[in-house]
């Protein structure tokens, strides 16, 4: 909790950069008349961001530099001053569409693609590039499982295909790299930037010397989005997407309280306290319960080869190989196992030697445990993989908190700068698949 401490002793300084930032002239004015849900900091010293995510506010996964951030509409400001409770505006939700742009079929929002405009994109890389990529279908959102429409869980595998490799199994000679998106629905950026991955791979392989010998040696996975139903929430308003960061499951609570949240309903250290029903981080009934986290977890334990032994704090050997890639958005961060706990895991120089190897290339933070964001997070995905299989598994936390290229809905023309950002850590994570854990400390 310590890092909590540190972090607040900045809010003065920020408090200050964020009234010139805001203040147009009265207090009152710095909020919005409107009724739509905005960016905010609770800033009373006494506020606790885990009191006010059980408390079913939307808490944000930032920095507390400016104060607790949460995703709040007009009555969720008020209940909160009420209490007593300062609360300062800190910027829109959305950003403006232009009335004159005119949408690509499957894409919404200023040109992000949809759960279908990603499978339709998967199934024409995989056609046009029958040397190279190999489309699997690895489970079933929650809708498709209870025939209310829903989608088939995709993975591509790309590499230079011979015998033997996109297995479903660990017996393939070359070492993997997954990177996986989306799983949050809302963070918009995360599923363009693997889309934008796979066409990189596939269109530059033989004429790019460093793509060229990494799909010559490596099996590049992407599953490009996580969660596709909660997308398909998201994307049903394609100048106002949805704020849907959870499956689409039905757990009797309205509007986004609805669903799971994926990155808790992972087998390791599941917690059944992080949230209730209708909170965004609802971890679910069970440890794995959500058919997306099986088909995920099925996947990853079927092509990674586990080299860690079955006590919880035992290092990964050095013959581990393989590495793993989640985003989310948004802080800039860089994560690196574990989230769950404070404690450091047994592999820890290696794990942060390939963490700050990626910061080097994407200016990003670099952190774990709870270190910059409000509270942990058992049963995410990048700690399972990590604490069941000893596959390091990271995090990257796509974008800034403020501006028009910030938060979770940023304007599609910021797609190319977080692009040319993140690709160096993208190849960083996958060129350190062959041995990631040099010194198994
Ligand atoms: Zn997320």
């Amino acid at each position: 909790m310590t890092r909590f401490s540190r972090l607040r002793r900045l809010t003065v300084a920020g408090a200050a950069v964020l009234l010139g930032l805001t203040t147009p002239g009265t207090a009152t004015a710095a909020t919005p008349s409107t009724a739509e849900l905005a960016y905010y900091d609770v800033t009373s010293p006494t506020a606790d961001p885990a009191d006010l995510a059980r408390r079913g506010y939307d808490v944000l996964e930032g920095p507390l530099t400016n104060g607790v951030p949460i995703l709040a509409g007009a009555a969720d400001v008020q209940r909160l001053r009420r209490e007593g409770l300062t609360v300062r505006y800190v910027g829109p939700l959305y950003q403006p569409v232009a009335a004159s742009f005119v949408a690509a079929a499957d894409t919404y929002y200023g040109g992000y693609h949809t759960a279908a405009g990603h499978e339709n994109h998967n199934q024409a890389v995989a056609a046009a590039h029958p040397d190279l990529a190999v489309l699997r279908t690895i489970g079933q959102s929650w809708r498709k499982t209870q025939n209310q429409g829903g989608h088939n869980l995709q993975a591509l595998c790309i590499t230079k295909i011979t015998t033997g490799d996109c297995a479903s199994n660990t017996s393939g000679t070359k070492p993997k790299f997954t990177l996986m998106a989306q799983m949050h629905a809302r963070e918009l950026a995360t599923g363009e930037l693997a889309y934008k991955w796979i066409d990189y791979l596939v269109g530059n392989y033989g004429t790019n010397t460093a793509v060229t010998q990494l799909m010559n040696t490596t099996e590049l996975w992407v599953i490009p989005i996580a969660n596709p139903d909660g997308v398909d929430i998201v994307s049903s308003n394609s100048t106002r997407p949805v704020s849907q960061r959870k499956n689409a499951h039905p757990n009797g609570c309205s509007g986004t309280g609805l669903g799971v949240d994926l990155n808790r309903n992972s087998s390791y250290h599941w917690d059944v306290n992080q949230g209730t029903k209708c909170s965004e981080t609802y971890p679910g009934a069970s440890a794995a319960s959500e058919p997306e986290t099986q088909g995920i977890q099925g996947l990853l334990s079927s092509i990674y080869r586990d080299t860690k032994p079955a006590a919880d704090f035992s290092p990964a050997t050095t013959a581990t190989t393989g590495t793993f890639l989640t985003l989310h958005s948004y802080s800039e961060l860089n994560i690196y196992p574990y989230g769950w706990t404070n404690s450091l895991a047994p592999n820890n120089t290696d794990l942060k030697a390939i963490a700050t190897a990626m910061g080097k290339a994407n200016k990003y933070d670099v952190v774990h445990g709870d270190g910059g964001l409000n509270y942990f997070a058992p049963g995410a995905t990048d700690d399972w993989i990590y604490g069941t299989l000893g596959v390091p598994g990271y995090t990257i936390e796509v974008g800034p908190n403020a501006s028009s290229c910030g938060g979770f809905f940023p304007a599609y023309s910021c797609m190319s700068s977080f692009w040319n950002l993140n690709l160096p850590a993208f190849m960083t994570l996958a060129n350190a698949a062959a041995k990631p854990l040099p010194t198994g400390k």
